[in-house]
């Protein structure tokens, strides 16, 4: 519509410098200068190099509703915009404006949601930029693109009629590093002095009200004039979600897609354990785009479930291995399998000799629920769990192979952690003052001890761990209820050790 009128008017225009008898020949060349400026965005391109960074103010829609989970992290967030709503009763009473608060938690978390749902909670304008737009190999340029962000972020308020301008640098790690430590590098000083600056010129008679809003993963590596009071002083966490979080991000995710009846949400929370939002969005996703593949019009659950593996370990690979390979593979997954099944009754999720990722196959565990402290039965039969891929290859294969790396690596750090906590022989050590010789014959002691019970429980069931490998080979994947269903066809097969752990049951298990 706006190219219409334009186009109209320049008619007029040299239609009236025509019948004045003047030259129109430099207009009209000016005005298709303009006009190509125009279609190509190249205008757009001109004000963001005066500008210096793509952050622009807009209208925030999203909310505290849309975001799932964070309980604590939402609670202290709102309780520290309260005085940005109290605005002048604040002012009145002297309280000095909130001018930072801090977001720390692992990537995908939903720390960019927060900070938009704090600008949609004051009516604020919301503007932001990632730290690593603030460094350039120029001296000076990031100053100069911390002054224009904060200068932006008064005027697009003003514009838009509102007191409140949230400005939200993401990964401030990378701008706010501790000074000093980029040798020879005086840039990123510079632009953390220009925030630290803007921060302090922050008043409560300001036309308008900045709040800076910062994320990041690396709390430590911050500059501690940035966690000064009046700065980022307010410091919220936001962790991973707990299985109650994770049930309310999946409901969010799901709520415009069409779910078979046979979708249970809360299994699958329950199966997530150490997913962030952002993995539980793309669970979603890549469930429906399963789904849609086969032709489906509902997404059941069986498409989430793959959907897990897919999120967790990667792409189903095309890569195949050698017959010999995957019968190998096969074992050892069925070894890990059926030592789980033998340590947690149900704990087995599914088990699969297909290349995701990283790895030619996998067993993965149902954790019962999130658990933050460990037993001493729970750590050793997750180490019987993991020992056990290599105590079936051992037992049914005659030796091992590579393939046990991974679990001995993550079996060592749980012994670690086991003689830590004073788990071991040696009874209560400082790990840091442990000869190093002591600690390595307590890994082994503890290693030694969960293997030969593995290796009791393999040969024990030796028939039914080649059985069920053989049924991996041919379905190349098993979920846990089929996995249960070989083994309670032996008859109390299991029923010496069903009693063990139970109460212990905790996480989940990567293999
Ligand atoms: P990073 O540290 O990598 O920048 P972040 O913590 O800022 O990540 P977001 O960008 O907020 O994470 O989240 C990424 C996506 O993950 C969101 O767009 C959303 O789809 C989803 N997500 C993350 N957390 C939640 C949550 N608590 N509720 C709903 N969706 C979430």
């Amino acid at each position: 519509m706006k190219r219409e009128v334009l186009m109209g008017l320049s008619g007029g225009v040299l239609l009236y410098l025509f019948l004045q008898g003047l030259n129109p020949l430099p207009v009209l060349l000016m005005i298709g200068l303009l006009y190509l400026l125009y279609e190509t965005g190249g205008l757009k391109v001109i004000r963001k190099q005066i500008g210096g960074n793509t952050a622009k103010g807009s209208l925030c829609k999203v909310t505290f509703q849309a975001i799932g989970g964070q309980a604590t992290a939402k609670k202290e967030l709102i309780e520290a915009l309260e005085f940005m709503r109290a605005g002048d009763k604040a002012a009145a009473l002297g309280i000095r404006p909130l001018k930072g608060i801090l977001l720390a938690g692992p990537p995908g978390t939903g720390k960019t949601l927060l900070a938009k749902a704090a600008a949609t909670y004051t009516d604020a304008t919301f503007l932001a930029a990632p730290g690593s737009e603030f460094i350039e190999m120029y001296a000076g340029v990031g100053a100069q693109r911390v002054r224009s962000l904060f200068q932006r972020a008064r005027e697009a308020a003003r514009k838009e009629g509102r007191f409140n301008a949230v400005i939200f640098i993401d990964e401030i790690d990378v701008l706010g590093g501790k000074r000093g430590q980029y040798q020879g590098h005086m840039e990123y000083d510079q632009t953390l002095n220009q925030l630290l600056t803007e921060m302090d010129g922050i008043k409560n008679d300001d036309g308008t009200r900045i709040l800076v809003i910062a994320a990041t993963n690396r709390e430590d590596m911050l500059d501690p004039a940035l966690l000064r009071p009046g700065r980022f002083d307010r410091l919220v966490r936001v962790e991973l979600p707990d299985q109650e979080g994770r049930l309310q991000i999946l409901k969010l995710h799901t709520a415009n897609k069409p779910l078979a009846p046979d979708v249970n949400l809360s299994r699958i929370a329950r199966e997530t354990f150490g997913f962030s939002g952002a993995h539980l969005e793309s669970l979603a996703n890549e469930a429906a785009i399963l789904a849609l593949r086969e032709g489906k019009r509902e997404i059941e659950e069986r498409h989430f479930l793959e959907a897990v593996d897919k999120v967790s370990l990667g792409e189903k690979l095309d890569r195949r291995p050698q017959e010999d390979e995957l019968w190998r593979v096969a074992v050892h997954e069925v070894g890990h399998a059926v030592v789980s099944e033998s340590f947690r009754p149900g704990s087995v999720a599914a088990l699969t000799i297909t290349s995701r990722g990283q790895a030619l196959g996998y067993m993965r565990q149902v954790p019962e629920d999130d658990y933050y402290l460990y037993t001493e039965t729970y750590l050793r039969g997750q180490l019987r769990i993991l020992l056990a891929g290599m105590a079936a290859e051992e037992t049914i294969l005659g030796n091992r192979s590579t393939g046990v790396q991974g679990d001995l690596e993550q079996a060592i750090n749980t012994a670690k952690r086991m003689i830590g906590a004073g788990m071991s022989s040696l009874g209560v050590v400082s790990l840091p003052d442990l000869p190093d010789s002591d600690l390595q014959g307590a890994i082994r002691d503890i290693l030694n001890e969960e293997k030969a019970e593995a290796v009791r429980l393999i040969r024990e069931k030796h028939e039914l761990v080649m059985r069920i490998a053989q049924e991996l080979m041919s379905r190349e994947r098993l979920n846990g209820d089929e996995l249960r269903a070989f083994l309670e066809s032996e008859s109390g097969a299991l029923g010496s050790s069903r009693a063990t752990g139970k109460d212990e049951a905790a996480g989940v298990l990567a293999l």
